[in-house]
């Protein structure tokens, strides 16, 4: 694998996620430690799988998303408090939204992914999404007017019923009153599509108990500003019918979020394709990683875990190209599944744990709150045991 270090000797890594902040970390280690730019629009890093519990009350702010000007303090990376708009491979440039031209050695593309609307009609308008701090503020307003509204038949229907939307739809019914309705509505055949077996029995407890009404094979037609309109697709016949929303929530999928990768070509709206050691196929120098980027001989899912992976793995192989050395390719290693299940309440599946209910809920919390990157390497080591980080 060739490697031609441009004029500046910068790392530049766009975007300080769980992917892009693990790589910026895991170089500022490195020996001899390379110059490490870290371009990222927002003050605060979010720890999106604690995000229900910043929802419910159970953690604060600054447990949740430390700025990142706490995080990088005395690591000897620089914060350019920016977005990235273009990525000139050619010349090696990052170019940013205020303007500024940035050189690279080697670029880290980790940007994330954002909600996806599938084209269906009204979710722009009349959706909430769950992905960001704005997002919980303006959850937690919505969830207090409607505790105290007096509404008739008042309803909260959340479409998607992934991780998020079953993690959610648990919160939230143990957060809202309850003569609120809440329905969970998914276009499979099952809930957790892509979870464990254990989890999944978990979640269709969890949602039995609390009275979550789940349809499932039920296709999104439209959303309007007081009902969405479904088709169920069991019958022989596709039956139409609408349901009431006070609030309607879309947790049905994601897609990447990338800054024009020029000269342009293979992007298209998809995740960006990379090879087993994360570079960007067809581009020189250009690495991508997390919920942005997709190996498709080897595909792995988007979470946090995949992410914070390769961010260790890309520091490894950036360091490696830059002393000459051939770098190992990227491995995962699935180290399991961890689900909130309202309050006080988890499920695991992993490392030789299969467990639920508030001791779940205590080894999630601890596991999660020791992987926060604040945080000491002797207390996160014990967060790494469950992750596998
Ligand atoms: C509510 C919720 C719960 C989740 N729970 C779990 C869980 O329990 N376990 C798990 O493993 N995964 C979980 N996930 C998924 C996980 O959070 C993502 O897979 C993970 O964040 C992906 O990491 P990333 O670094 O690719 O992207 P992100 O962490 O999203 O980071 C992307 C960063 O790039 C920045 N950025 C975007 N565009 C630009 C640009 N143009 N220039 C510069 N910066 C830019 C963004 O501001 C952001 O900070 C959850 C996700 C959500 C939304």
């Amino acid at each position: 694998m060739a490697l031609n270090l441009s004029k500046s000797r910068a790392v530049v890594v766009v975007g300080g996620g769980f992917a892009g902040l693990t790589t910026a970390f895991s170089l500022s280690h490195c020996q001899p430690r390379p110059p490490i730019i870290l371009i990222e629009p927002r003050s605060r890093f979010v720890f999106l799988p604690l995000l229900y519990e910043l929802l419910s009350g159970e953690l604060r702010t600054w447990e949740v998303a430390p700025t990142y000007q706490s995080l990088l303090s005395d690591r000897g990376i620089v914060l350019v408090e920016d977005s990235a708009s273009k990525i000139d491979t050619n010349s090696q440039y990052v170019i940013t939204d205020s303007g500024l031209t940035i050189e690279y050695a080697q670029a880290v593309l980790a940007t994330g992914s954002q909600s996806n609307d599938f084209g269906v009609v009204g979710v722009q308008e009349y959706a909430h999404r769950f992905q960001a701090l704005e997002d919980v503020w303006l959850l937690k307003k919505k969830i207090q007017l409607l505790n105290t509204s007096n509404e008739k038949n008042k309803s909260f229907v959340i479409v998607g019923a992934g991780a998020t939307g079953v993690e959610l739809a648990c919160k939230l019914s143990d957060l809202l009153e309850s003569d609120i309705q809440i329905h969970l509505i998914e276009l499979g055949d099952r809930l957790l599509p892509k979870g464990r077996s254990f989890n999944q029995e978990q979640v269709e407890l969890a949602l039995v108990q609390r009275g979550v009404s789940v349809h499932l094979r039920t296709r999104v037609v439209e959303i309007k500003k007081d009902c969405v309109e479904l088709e169920k697709l069991d019958d022989e016949a596709p039956d139409n019918f609408a349901l009431a929303h006070s609030v309607l929530l879309w947790t049905a999928g994601t897609k990447p979020v990338l800054p024009d990768l020029l000269p342009e070509k293979l992007l298209g709206g998809n995740r960006l394709p990379i090879d087993e050691h994360l570079h960007v196929r067809g581009f020189q120098n250009v690495l991508a990683l997390g919920d942005a980027a997709c190996n498709v001989d080897n595909p792995c899912a988007s979470t946090a875990q995949v992410a914070m992976q390769q961010g260790h793995a890309a520091a490894k192989i950036l360091m490696a190209l830059r002393l000459g050395e051939n770098p190992q390719p990227f491995e995962f290693r699935d180290a399991g599944e961890m689900l909130s299940l309202g309050v006080g309440a988890a499920s695991i599946t992993g490392l030789g744990l299969t467990v639920a209910g508030p001791l779940a809920f205590q080894i999630r919390r601890i596991a999660y709150l020791t992987r926060m990157p604040a945080l000491s390497l002797g207390l996160r080591s014990a967060g790494a045991w469950l992750l596998g980080t």
